[in-house]
Formats: C-alpha cells, structure tokens, sequence
C-alpha cells in the first residue's frame, strides 16, 4: 500500500555524486530547520566537521528562538531565558572564552521573592547572563553560520524526501511557482519542537522521527502515568514586559524566583541586570504554567484583545502582590507593557534515549532532531546547555557515523519520555518552572497509587 508520503510529486532526480563515496554513503549538506541554540550548535559543529550547513529560522529579528532578546522602549530585555548554566566542560569552555557573558546572580541581588521578601540565593550554582542580554550569546553562536532568517518552512509539504535518493527538500520563498522553490539536501535535522515540527514530518517517510515529536501540552504531569505512555509534553508560559518610573519597584534585588503566587514565577529588572541606562525601568515577569495554560489565547493575535488586557491586568496585579506594593499602585502607574505568549514553552518531559544520547537520528532516512527535550542527563533537560549539547552531539554523530541509528527508537526497548526533575539553575533539582503540582490521574479517586512518579522519581511539585 502506498504511504501518504509517496501521492506526493516526487522531486527531480539527484544530481549528486557526493552520495555515493567508496560504496559508503557521504553526507555533504545538511538542512537545519530552526535557528534555535540547538540548530545554531548543530549547524556551527556540523560547519566545524567539514559539512555545509544551511539553518531556516522563522524569527523575524534574528536567529535564537527562546534564547533571543529583544529590544522595547529603548532598552535590551531578555524576555523568554534569564540565566544560562555550564555544566559541560566544552560550552562552559565556550562561554568563558566567548566575551559574550558575565556571572549573574552572587552579588546579593538575585534570589527567592516571597509575599514581598527578597533572600538571596547562595545555592553554589554557577549562572551566566549575556553582556548584550541572551540575543548575545545566540549571535555568537551564529557568527558565519549560513542562516536563511525570517523562512518559516511550512508545517504543510514544507518538508518532503525524495523517494530516488531519499534526499530532503525545503520549501521556502524563492522564484518557482507560487513564490516557492524546493531546496535539496542530503541530510535534515529538526530543531525546533511543538506542532510545527509534528505536523513538519507528518507526510513525510520518516515516521520513526515524526512519533517523537508528536506533543501534547499541559503544565503537569499524571501521578501515575502508564510506564511507556509518556509523550513530549510542553508548557505555555506568559511573558509580560513593564516599563514604570525608576524608583517605584523594590531596590533590594534586581532578579528573583517568585514564590507563594500563583501566577508568577519570575520578576526582574533588565535595566538592573544589563546595567543599562534610561529614564525608566524595564521589567520582565513570567508567568507560572498553570497561568499561561488557564490564559491561553493564540499568540499571534494577542494584541489589542480583551485577553491581553485581562492577562496584564492579572499579571501586574500579581507583581504587585510579589513586590509587596501597594494595590493598584502599578496598574496606575505603568507607562507600557508587552504581552507574549511563549505557547511552547517549556518541555516538562525528556527524551531518555535507550542509547543514552542528546539527540535522535535516523540513519535509514537521513534525518535527524535536536532540542533541550532530547537530553539523557535529567538535570539538564530544558535548559539552553541541553539544546547547545544536543545540537553538538548530534552534528558529531552525523559526521562521524550517519549510517548508525541512534536514540532513535520509541517504546519497548527503545527510550522513553519522562518528567524533567530539575529546572535550569535551581538547586538540587527542584523544580521551580518546569514541574507543577502533578495531577491526580483523571477518574480515579485521591490516594491512588504511592504517590511516586514514573521510574519511582518522587513527583515533583513546585514549592
Ligand atoms: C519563558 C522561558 C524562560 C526560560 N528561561 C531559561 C533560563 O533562564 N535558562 C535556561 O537555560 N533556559 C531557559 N529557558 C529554556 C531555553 O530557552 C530553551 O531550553 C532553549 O532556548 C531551547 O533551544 P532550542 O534550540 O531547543 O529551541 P528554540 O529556542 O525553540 O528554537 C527553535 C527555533 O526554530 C524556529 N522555528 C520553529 N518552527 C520553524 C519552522 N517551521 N521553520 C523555521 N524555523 C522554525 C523558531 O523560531 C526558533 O527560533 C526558558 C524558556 C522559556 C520559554
């Protein structure tokens, strides 16, 4: 029977010699899809390894993906990731020798913010931030890169293999038909996640790679769930932008986990922080995932609804509360804000691949994926340093043995998704954004089960 893959037109026949190579397949060029940290890593390892890379980012401003900042009301903010962690020995290399970062968080101004007490965190972790915000550290990682910006490959034929030669084409704005052409590679890595890169490779042979990426979304996890059901599963989480006047939030930190409130989970100044200049303070709030999720509303049209001004509305309100100012204060007072609904946010499950590697590839259709999901070491598992790794495990392996399989396989003997149990950069693995109190399993009545997540891990709930 034929596949839905194959109704499609198949794609002119390969001209590439560069396959063929001593009977040995060879890998000459490789599409990247998402300039996120993972595919700017993987693209740079790949360029390293003598492979020519191409990366297709849809972020309008730049390349960076979650790890981008953005510039508003005159001042740099980081408006998605706050702090990056080194714990392998290569990025923590890298970062010191980039010039694109500083320490964060040891002197005194960075901590916990509960009902309006600041204490600083002293947790031994070691943090870094951009000099020029996170964007800087993405821009770094993307100097001399071949990246094809502000290209969304469309979720629909965006991606399709030729059933010749197996080689990967990418539709993207250019001269044929339609405003679109098709661009052949010998190889494919998927480096963003979420439905885009479920419905990417849905039509496509690959469908080995397609069931991992399949996604659900939700802010926690069943207590119980069946060993061997788990699925990638992302949280939403709000961002909100305040600018006020100097002088009207507290003085006594510039960066806090919030705490005791429901609907934040993060507060910090990128004036302070980025040690910036100007007439007013910039502030970042993000929000908890049960917020984000309760709130959600589709991203692109957010502006000027009634969902926004309710979610700021909120949001302010909760800042307020966090910062111990008195009530309404901030809502009179707040001279603009940005909304952004971060709709896949963070991964709450990993990949725990039976190989134990950062990333998926397969060999057999030359495709492969990366991102802070895929990442075999738990406390790592949706952080910036877990998409660099995964990027950079995964160009090694392709260079070195693109005819093996690896972290592939799904189920029974293959690998599995299980909770993330730790969040970037808090102590002890405790989960401050990523894990929220699990769920009772639906039906069943409460007391149910040991109260013992998945592989016997105690189910995390965020304090
Ligand atoms: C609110 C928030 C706060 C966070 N804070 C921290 C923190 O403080 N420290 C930390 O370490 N981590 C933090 N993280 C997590 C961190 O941002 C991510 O782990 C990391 O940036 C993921 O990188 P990635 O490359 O895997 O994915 P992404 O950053 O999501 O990159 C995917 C890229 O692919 C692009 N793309 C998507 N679809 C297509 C398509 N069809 N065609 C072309 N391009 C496409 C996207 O635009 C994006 O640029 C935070 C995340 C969020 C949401």
């Amino acid at each position: 029977m034929r596949q839905r893959w194959q109704r499609r037109n198949d794609p002119p026949p390969a001209a590439s010699s560069d396959m063929a190579e001593g009977g040995k397949k060879r890998l000459a060029t490789v599409a990247v899809i998402g300039g996120g940290v993972a595919g700017l890593a993987c693209a740079r390892r790949l360029g390293a390894l003598g492979l020519k890379a191409t990366v297709f980012d849809t972020g309008k401003r730049g390349p960076g993906g979650r790890a981008s900042s953005r510039t508003w009301r005159g001042q740099l903010c980081d408006h998605a990731s706050q702090f990056v962690t080194a714990t392998d020995k290569d990025f923590a290399e890298l970062l010191a020798s980039s010039g694109a970062v500083r320490p964060f968080g040891k002197d005194g101004r960075f901590g916990t913010l509960s009902k309006a007490n600041f204490e600083p965190l002293q947790d031994g972790v070691e943090r870094w931030i951009g000099l020029e915000g996170m964007g800087g550290i993405v821009r770094m990682l993307a100097e001399g890169l071949d990246i094809q910006q502000d290209v969304w490959v469309p979720p629909s034929n965006g991606l399709q293999c030729s059933r010749s030669d197996g080689r990967w084409g990418i539709t993207v704005p250019g001269p044929g038909p339609q405003g679109r052409e098709v661009k052949w590679f010998d190889a494919a890595v998927i480096a963003h996640n979420g439905k885009c890169a479920e419905r990417l490779t849905s039509s496509t042979p690959a469908q080995e790679v397609h069931a991992l990426l399949r996604t659900n979304f939700a802010c926690s996890l069943p207590r119980n769930p069946r060993p061997g059901s788990g699925r990638f599963t992302l949280n939403q989480i709000y961002s909100l932008l305040l600018e006020v006047p100097s002088g009207l939030m507290p003085a006594s930190f510039d960066a806090a986990f919030v705490e005791d409130e429901p609907i934040l989970r993060w507060l910090s100044s990128n004036t302070a922080k980025l040690r910036q200049g100007g007439d007013g303070e910039v502030w970042t709030a993000l929000s908890s995932a049960p917020f984000g999720k309760q709130h959600k509303a589709p991203q692109e049209f957010l502006e000027g609804t009634p969902k926004e001004t309710e979610v700021v509305e909120l949001m302010l309100s909760a800042v307020e509360r966090a910062a111990g100012l008195a009530r309404g204060s901030l809502l009179g007072k707040v001279r603009a804000t940005k909304l952004q609904l971060w709709g896949a946010a963070l991964p709450i499950t990993r990949w725990a691949s039976r190989d134990a590697v950062d990333f998926a590839w397969s060999a057999g259709h030359r495709i492969g994926i990366a991102g802070d999901w895929l990442s075999a070491t738990p406390a790592r598992a949706s952080t910036i340093e877990a998409a660099w790794l995964s990027g950079v495990r995964l160009a090694e392996h392709v260079a070195r043995a693109a005819e093996e399989d690896a972290g592939i396989q799904l189920g029974q003997d293959g690998g599995v998704f299980i909770p993330v149990d730790a969040d970037f950069g808090t102590a002890a693995g405790e989960a401050v954004w990523v894990t929220e109190p699990a769920d009772e399993p639906k039906g069943k009545g409460k007391g149910r089960g040991s109260g013992k997540g998945w592989k016997g891990k105690a189910a995390k709930s965020s304090r």
